[in-house]
C-alpha cells in the first residue's frame, strides 16, 4: 500500500505570538474525503492556511506525496498539487464563467484529467452560462465555478472551505452530489464545514477540532453522534 497523499505531523501555527495550532496530526489517503469540523475559532481556517502555504509552517510538518511542502509559498503549493476553493468563492467579477475556469488551468502543468468539457459535464448549468460574467450567477452557480476553477489545476488534493455557507439546502445537495465524480478523478478532498450533517454524509474520515487541536478523529460510522457532538461543543 502506498503512503498518504497528504500527511501532517505535529503542525503548529502562529499569528505573531498567538499560537493557533498545537501539534495537529492527520493523514489523507488517495481518493479519500476528509471532513474537518469544529466550532468558530477551532482552528479550521488556520489549518487550511497552513496547508496552502498562506501561513508559514515547519518544512517537514506537511508532506504531499511524501515530499515536504511546509516551507513552500502559496503559489508553490498550488503548483505542487493542492488547490483550494476559498470561502466566499472569490471569482473574478469582470470575467466570464469560462474565463474564470481557464484561470485555474494555467497554474499547473503536467497531468490533465480536468478540462473545460469535464467541468461542464460535472456542472451542466455552467455550460449554459459559459459567457455570462461570474457576478450574473446565483450563489450556488458561483460556487460551482469556484470548484471548477480549483479542479482545472488538476490537483492531487482539493480543499473546500465552508462551501455550504449561505446556500439553500437543495443547492448544497447538488454541489455535494458532484463529489463522487471528483474523487473518481483521483483527487482527494478535504472539506471544512460547519454543516456537520452534510460533511459526514460525504466523508470517509472526520476530524473534529477544538482550540487548535484535533480532539476526535475516525470514520463517521465508527463515531457516535454523541461523541461528535461532545467533541464539537467541547463537552468533557
Ligand atoms: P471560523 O469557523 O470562525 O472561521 P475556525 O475554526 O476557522 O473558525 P480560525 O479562524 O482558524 O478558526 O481561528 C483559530 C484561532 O486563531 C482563533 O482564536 C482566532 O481568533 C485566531 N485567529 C484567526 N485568524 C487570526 C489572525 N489573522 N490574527 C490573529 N488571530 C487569528
Amino acid at each position: 500500500m502506498t503512503g498518504p497523499v497528504l500527511s501532517i505531523e505535529n503542525l503548529t501555527a502562529y499569528y505573531g505570538d498567538f499560537q493557533a495550532l498545537f501539534g495537529v496530526d492527520l493523514a489523507l489517503q488517495q481518493g479519500q474525503a476528509l471532513a474537518i469540523i469544529g466550532a468558530n475559532g477551532a482552528g479550521k481556517s488556520t489549518l487550511m492556511r497552513a496547508i496552502t502555504g498562506i501561513l508559514p509552517s515547519p518544512r517537514d510538518a506537511i508532506r504531499l506525496n511524501g515530499q515536504p511542502i511546509g516551507h513552500l509559498s502559496a503559489p508553490e503549493v498550488l503548483e505542487a498539487g493542492i488547490s483550494m476553493v476559498p470561502e466566499g468563492r472569490r471569482l473574478f467579477p469582470s470575467l466570464s464563467v469560462e474565463e474564470n475556469l481557464l484561470i485555474g488551468a494555467h497554474v499547473r502543468t503536467g497531468s490533465r484529467y480536468w478540462t473545460l468539457d469535464g467541468i461542464y459535464d460535472l456542472f451542466p448549468i455552467l455550460a449554459e452560462r459559459r459567457h455570462n460574467p461570474g457576478t450574473a450567477l446565483s450563489g450556488g452557480q458561483q460556487q460551482m465555478v469556484a470548484i471548477g476553477r480549483a479542479l482545472m489545476s488538476n490537483p492531487d488534493v482539493l480543499l473546500c472551505d465552508e462551501i455550504s455557507l449561505g446556500l439553500a439546502p437543495v443547492v448544497i445537495r447538488d454541489i455535494y452530489a458532484s463529489f463522487p465524480k471528483i474523487r473518481e478523478s483521483g483527487a482527494s478532498v478535504i472539506v471544512v464545514e460547519q454543516d456537520i450533517g452534510q460533511a459526514l454524509k460525504i466523508a470517509d474520515h472526520v476530524c473534529c477540532m477544538m482550540e487548535g487541536r484535533v480532539t476526535l478523529s475516525g470514520a463517521p460510522d465508527a463515531l457516535s453522534r454523541d461523541a461528535i457532538h461532545d467533541a464539537y461543543f467541547g463537552v468533557s
